[in-house]
């Protein structure tokens, strides 16, 4: 079984506590061990960030931008063993974890080209000036759901804007990260980039580590407000990029045979681990059988299985845990007469196999439309009046996405800018690029990534103000 190793201080190095067994969910087997570091090793990481962001702060745009494009080609010419491994830890199929590691180096590429500019206030008697400076050492903890391209887009933005960086990816999907960590360490001086991994306790850790100067951290929302008390020691900047509960709208009259194959994508994109997927349907009474049918039909095409096996579209769910969540809230569902329209129940096989899941007759108060499914299951929720759909899309208290789709696009824009979230689609959930930024609202979180706004995240500001001497006036 393959040993992997952290990064700490540009050497490949084990866990002072050991190592934990890495489980393929298509198997339920272990096929691999990481490290379990110690709190010592994490101290040894921080301190080597420190120093290396002594010189790091320093190094031009130019520099970073070049370093960046190494690591995207680096990462591009490896994509193939890489997808391999984000299968193994992560379950979805081959061609969706090739996605994941070319979307990643578009992504790293898109950071190398950014420019942080200096911006001239104002320019009279008196000079002034905002610059953008880093912020230290910036710490990236990760989920699950998308390892490989959650911890580039933390670790590409704090890198190119002069950050020292410490990567904690999750125990579940460790593996992609520290292959990423040690390409990255190719190319940046020793130190700017470390990567540790460990199980209970080591995520707290670094949240009130007094050597680390801001936390972005993608997860649930109940450990994100964990993550917010630790921070509160040494007032860490935080990006906090948290669960979600997408609505999805579907207006009178729109074309079900355009639009059904994009929900359903939408909704089970990775088996529905994605944070921005769809998540509760709300569809007009005029069209909710046909919705129903055309939905069913979808789900009945994919191919469940093993991710690495050739033609299959559907891969397990990660971990137990979460297979379990999704059992209990179909379920529940079933308890309150809801219908299961397809799948609703565990492949009887090893792995953490769910098919992909419809439930109809399901409404708002049952704990499948009210609570974060993040799983292979779509609560079909039909409502007659707009108005109140858009009451009942707005309740709860997450506010990541949500989208409104109809043929009328000026009718569904109008509704979508009524949304409270942090991003609002129109005949399309889920789009993310990146140079739009994204991030939640309530308690989906705060702060963004991507985009110029996403990239100033990593910096903090220094208001330069010069008064001019009489003879510099020109007056
Ligand atoms: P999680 O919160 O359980 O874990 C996330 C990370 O936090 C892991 O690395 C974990 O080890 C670490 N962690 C656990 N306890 C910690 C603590 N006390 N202090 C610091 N770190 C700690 O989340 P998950 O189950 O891995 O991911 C699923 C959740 O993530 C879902 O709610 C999903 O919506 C959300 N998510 C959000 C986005 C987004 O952009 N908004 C993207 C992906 C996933």
């Amino acid at each position: 079984m393959h040993n992997y190793k952290m990064l700490i201080d540009g050497a490949q190095v084990a866990g002072e506590q050991g190592q934990f067994d890495v489980i393929n969910p298509a198997t339920g087997v272990a096929f691999a061990q990481c490290p379990a570091g110690s709190l010592g090793q994490l101290d040894q990481a921080v301190d080597a960030a420190q120093q290396a962001f002594k010189s790091w702060r320093h190094s031009s745009h130019p520099d970073r931008c070049e370093r960046l494009l190494a690591i995207a080609a680096d990462i591009e010419q490896e994509a193939d063993s890489l997808a391999r491994l984000i299968v193994l830890e992560q379950g979805k199929p081959l061609e969706l974890a090739f996605s994941e590691v070319m979307g990643a180096a578009a992504w790293t590429r898109y950071a190398a080209a950014q420019e942080i500019a200096v911006e001239l206030v104002e320019e009279t008697t008196q000079r002034v000036e905002l610059h953008r400076k880093p912020l230290g050492v910036v710490a990236s903890i990760t989920p699950w759901n998308w390892p490989f391209m959650i911890a580039v887009w933390h670790i590409m933005p704090a890198l190119r804007a002069g950050n020292c960086v410490i990567s904690k990816p999750s125990s579940l999907t460790p593996l992609s990260t520290l292959r990423l960590a040690q390409i990255i360490a190719r190319h940046v001086p020793q130190g700017v980039i470390n990567c540790v991994t460990g199980e209970q306790g080591f995520g707290s850790a670094i949240t009130s580590h007094p050597g680390i100067q801001k936390i972005v951290f993608t997860g649930s929302t109940a450990t994100g407000q964990s993550v917010m008390r630790g921070a509160a020691s040494n007032l860490k900047r935080l990006t906090l990029e948290l669960g979600g509960n997408d609505a999805a709208i579907v207006l009178p009259g729109t074309s079900v045979e355009a639009v059904a194959e994009e929900i359903f994508q939408a909704a089970f994109l990775n088996m529905g681990q994605t944070c921005a997927a769809l998540k509760r349907l709300y569809i007009h009474e005029s069209q909710y059988q046909a919705f129903a049918d055309a939905l069913t039909h979808i789900a009945a095409r994919q191919v469940v299985g093993d991710g690495l096996e050739a033609g299959v579209t559907f891969g397990p769910v990660q971990n137990l845990e979460q297979l379990e969540l999704v059992e209990a809230l179909v379920a529940d569902a079933r308890a309150n007469g809801a219908r299961v329209l397809c799948g609703g129940a565990r492949l009887d096989k090893p792995g953490f196999f769910y098919p992909p899941t419809l439930v109809a007759d399901v409404t708002d108060g049952h704990r499948l439309v009210d609570e974060e499914q993040f799983g292979p299951v779509l609560p079909l929720i039909a409502y007659r009046d707009v108005g109140d759909v858009l009451r009942r899309a707005n309740a709860g208290d997450m506010g990541l996405g949500g989208s409104v789709w109809g043929p009328d696009t000026e009718q569904a824009q109008a509704l979508a800018s009524r949304l409270e979230s942090g991003v609002a689609w129109v005949n399309c959930h889920a789009q993310i690029q990146p140079n739009t930024p994204f991030g939640g609202s309530k308690m989906s979180g705060f702060g963004v990534e991507f985009g110029l706004e996403g990239l100033l995240e990593f910096t903090g500001q220094q208001l330069l103000f010069v008064r001019k001497r009489a003879d510099e006036q020109g007056v």
